[in-house]
């Protein structure tokens, strides 16, 4: 049984995420989404319960993923879910630094491997920051996050 474990802090989830989920499911017999508590950036839009259930919304269809919640190191998730691999996205080359030095990170202190999904063209320059300003000032974000999160999104921002 190969498992694979998504940390993020998906708020909100939106396509370029999926396209890792979708990927990944293909490749490994389980996924698990991880959403952060607290994620670095501060204050998140949505709350730790509302970002988890709009992926789990999102990823209804595909019968190997779960959702569950990140409280402390990705790779002591892991390891508890019994992820062997952790799968991060990867848009551009600025991703790249940032991302390796994680993945190394994570592999001294866990031997847990990162294997990177390079995102579509089509999504390669989408972001939740992008997306949450483009959102707050009433530009049209439903072709870029799954419909339950463009409805969360409209509520948040009172939009019709
Ligand atoms: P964001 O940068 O959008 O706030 P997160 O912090 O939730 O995203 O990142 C979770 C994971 O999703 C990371 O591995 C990140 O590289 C990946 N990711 C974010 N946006 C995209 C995208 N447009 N395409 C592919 N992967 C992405």
């Amino acid at each position: 049984m190969r498992r694979a474990l998504f940390p993020g802090s998906f708020d909100p989830f939106h396509n370029g995420h999926l396209e890792v989920v979708e990927r990944a499911s293909q490749l490994f017999d389980e996924v698990v989404v991880a959403a952060m508590r607290n994620p670095q950036k501060a204050g998140p839009l949505f709350s730790l319960e509302e970002r988890m259930d709009l992926v789990r919304l999102a990823v209804e269809g595909m019968q190997n993923v779960t959702v569950v919640a990140l409280a402390s190191l990705v790779v002591n998730l892991a390891r508890e879910v019994e992820a062997t691999v952790i799968v991060r996205g990867l848009r551009a080359v600025s991703d790249f630094e940032i991302e390796l030095q994680m993945a190394q990170m994570n592999r001294e202190l866990s031997g847990i491997d990162t294997l990177f999904v390079p995102t579509s063209s089509e999504y390669s320059y989408l972001s939740s920051k992008l997306i949450r300003e483009v959102a707050a000032y009433g530009g049209n974000v439903a072709s870029l996050v799954p419909k339950p999160v463009d409805a969360a999104l409209r509520e948040r921002n009172r939009l019709p």
